[in-house]
């Protein structure tokens, strides 16, 4: 059955998943949903006996009607192929009495890579299939990690160009690295004069320049978003959750239809939404569990019904969970709303005009799956230490959030049932935190010391990732002022 996407704000007319993908956000500022959500056609037993790329198909092929096997599966194969450093894409670990699902084998060693590397792909069928000959650009402003998982995934990815602004100074040396040291043709990074927000807002005067898109057209280039709100990044991420249950399975772990937990360590709310969409598709999840650091706004969501950014931001260990707006969020409330566009936008206005909303009782009803919790950066770090200790797992500080709200969790309800921990990024991508939290005596060592010592420690190789930017030539140097962003681009397209 086919499924069409419409906006959260109840604008404008249903798209396909291909039209959905191209624009990213919808013309009334609302975020496209599928008008239902499909059941899993294939029986969990089934899926047990398939491996990762397999399990993709069977669930984004339900979610992306109007793309055809081959095309789906051509993706999938560019995506989902050496990139990642085991052949199993997204590895089970069980360790201290859960399951941490490994979501960080990828070019970039975090979780955005499941995602970002098949969005540019699924964006070159979808132009392909729309007739849209122009090229595709994305332009992205980063604090950090989206930045280069981007840069990544569209690297040499024909019919694609990518530009990344970031702060120059608003990102740590490793990131800088990893981001400046870029390869493939297509790819421009920029360091701007000016923080993270003066990047984002320079960039999303760019996306509403109408004269500049017109004369960009005539060019033969137009612009993309490769954000995490687009549903070309959501569907790819429901695929690992049906992969890990499948894999209990196939593995004895869990018995047929057994529920299991999922805790999911949150910022922007794409990750648990894949979750409860698995849910709903017919995955046998129990609780969904939204665990977050010191920026417990969903925390307080979840437990009074009232979501509330009027307070102060917190830089924490875990920064890709520094977020006071979770702009996926919006797709829950739509849906517990009724599916009400007009209700939808009131409170989505309300959120940008005073920074807070409120749900009925009804509606908080309906949240029921879900279970929030946070941990502060003394009990992150002590269940990086806890876990470490008790069985030489070593966890980076996002999951090590997620792992502190598992423990949590299970203490507060009594409820002992089976969970999967979504672990987003790999120890080495926060190795300073993460040693120091094993032992504050590594606070002397260097950088690379840390990341060699980390290796010994957990008796893991140290990934490529960390390894190639070692030694890697830099090879992007530009910088420019906010004002000069539209001239660099320009430029970059000429
Ligand atoms: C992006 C990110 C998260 C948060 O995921 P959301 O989908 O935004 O909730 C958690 N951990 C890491 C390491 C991330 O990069």
């Amino acid at each position: 059955m086919e499924v069409l996407y419409s906006s959260t704000r109840g604008g404008g007319s249903r798209v396909k998943a291909s039209e959905a993908i191209l624009k990213g956000l919808a013309d009334d500022g609302g975020l496209f949903v599928p008008d239902h959500i499909p059941a899993l056609d294939k029986s969990l037993e089934e899926l047990a006996g398939m491996d990762y790329r397999q399990v993709a198909y069977e669930v984004m092929k339900l979610f992306l009607t109007d793309f055809t096997e081959e095309e789906l599966k051509d993706c999938i194969a560019r995506a989902y192929d050496s990139k990642f450093d085991t052949g199993e894409i997204a590895p089970l670990a069980e360790a201290g009495g859960a399951y941490y699902l490994e979501l960080f084998h990828g070019a970039t060693i975090a979780f955005k890579d499941m995602a970002l590397s098949i969005l540019p792909h699924l964006m070159t069928t979808s132009a392909r299939k729309n007739q849209i000959k122009n090229e595709i650009v994305i332009l992205t402003a980063t604090s950090g990690d989206t930045g280069k998982a981007a840069l990544a995934g569209f690297a040499d990815v024909e019919g694609t160009r990518i530009i990344v602004f970031y702060p120059k100074n608003g990102v740590s040396p490793i990131q800088e690295k990893q981001m400046v040291t870029q390869k493939g043709s297509n790819t421009l990074v920029v360091g701007i004069h000016g923080n993270f927000d003066d990047a984002q807002t320079g960039v999303k005067k760019l996306f509403s320049d109408r004269e500049l898109a017109a004369g960009l057209d005539r060019k033969g280039f137009q612009f993309s978003s490769a954000n995490s709100i687009n549903i070309g990044r959501l569907v790819p991420q429901i695929c690992y959750y049906v992969y890990a249950y499948a894999a209990l399975l196939r593995e004895g772990k869990a018995a047929p239809g057994e529920k299991i937990n999922v805790v999911v360590p949150t910022g922007n709310f794409g990750n648990i939404l894949a979750a409860f969409y698995g849910k709903n598709m017919g995955l046998p999840i129990g609780r969904l569990i939204c665990a977050s650091n010191e920026n417990r706004v969903l925390y307080d969501f979840f437990r009074t019904g009232s979501y509330d950014r009027n307070r102060e931001f917190v830089l924490t260990s875990s920064p890709s969970m520094d977020i006071l707006i979770s702009s996926n969020l919006e797709r829950l409330i739509y849906r517990i709303a009724g599916n009400d566009g007009d209700r939808n936008r009131e409170l989505m206005t309300a959120l940008t005009t005073r920074g807070k909303y409120e749900i009925t009782g009804e509606m908080k009803a309906a949240l029921s799956d879900f279970y929030g919790a946070y941990a502060d950066e003394k009990e992150t770090a002590a269940e990086i230490r806890r876990l470490y200790e008790s069985c030489g797992y070593v966890i980076d500080t996002h999951t090590a959030v997620a792992s502190a709200v598992c423990q949590k969790y299970r203490k507060e309800t009594g409820d002992q049932t089976k969970t999967v921990i979504a672990s987003t990024a790999s120890p080495f991508k926060f190795t300073r935190s993460v040693m120091n939290a094993i032992d504050a005596k590594y606070d002397s060592m260097g950088d690379f010391e840390l990341v060699d010592e980390l290796s010994r420690l957990a008796n893991v190789a140290v990934p490529p990732a960390i390894e190639e930017i070692r030694t890697a030539p830099v090879l992007h140097q530009k910088q420019c002022e906010v004002e000069e962003m539209k001239d660099v681009v320009l430029d970059f397209l000429a």
